[in-house]
């Protein structure tokens, strides 16, 4: 089977996923989008607003954030793929559970299994603290790890992990908006060595 027909199981399974209390608040549950062949796979959070109501990944106001990181450093929305740790919204936005994260990861393990990416970036604490965990990598906070590369071994494969911010909290504070996009240029140069990225 293809990437893009595996992929596609995955998300089948999610859209009707019962597993977890957010899906009896969820309007559409947020499998994830992109290239299945993607070198770079993003994590988020969890779905917002405007991503339940669409079923897609970032497409609120932190979503046209992203997009323009994305295209800062030569990628469109397009040819990466994007997806979240927890793939329903938590009720008022709140933060994903202990146990909503581990009940739902399981379709994130299979779909960077499926991938296969070179790297991941985590946007915000809770993707970062999820896979540092996962990674055996330990984790303060985001502010401290932020702006580096990590070689992590994840699930049986070789990842450079980049952290970042999440690009929500560019919205409501300019200074993580000039460290996001700092970040970002890191992760360039990154991509640019090892040919990931057009220069
Ligand atoms: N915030 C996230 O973490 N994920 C989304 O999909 C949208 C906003
Ligand atoms: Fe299922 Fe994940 Fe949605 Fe919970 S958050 S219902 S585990 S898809």
């Amino acid at each position: 089977m293809s990437n893009r027909e595996l992929l596609d199981n995955v998300a089948t399974e999610v859209v009707v996923c019962p597993k977890c209390r957010l899906w009896k608040t969820r309007t559409k549950a947020v499998p994830g989008v992109g290239n299945p062949e993607s070198r770079l796979v993003l994590i988020g959070e969890a779905p917002g607003r405007s991503e339940d109501i669409v079923g897609e990944p970032f497409v609120g106001a932190a979503g046209k954030f992203l997009d323009a990181l994305l295209f800062e450093i030569g990628f469109s929305r397009a040819e990466v793929f994007i997806t979240n740790i927890v793939k329903c919204r938590p009720p008022e936005n709140r933060d994903p559970q202990p146990d909503e994260i581990e009940t739902c990861t399981p379709y994130l393990n299979r779909q960077i299994g499926i991938i296969q990416p070179a790297a991941i970036v985590t946007l915000g604490k809770h993707s970062t603290a999820y896979v540092f965990n996962k990674a055996k990598i330990p984790f303060h906070s985001i502010t401290q790890a932020h702006g580096k590369m990590y070689e992590a071994d994840i699930l049986g494969m070789k990842i450079m992990v980049f952290p970042t911010f999440h690009p929500a909290a560019a919205l409501y504070n300019a200074r993580y908006e000039s460290q996001i996009r700092e970040d970002f240029q890191a992760i360039r140069k990154e991509l640019l060595k090892r040919n990931l990225v057009k220069p």
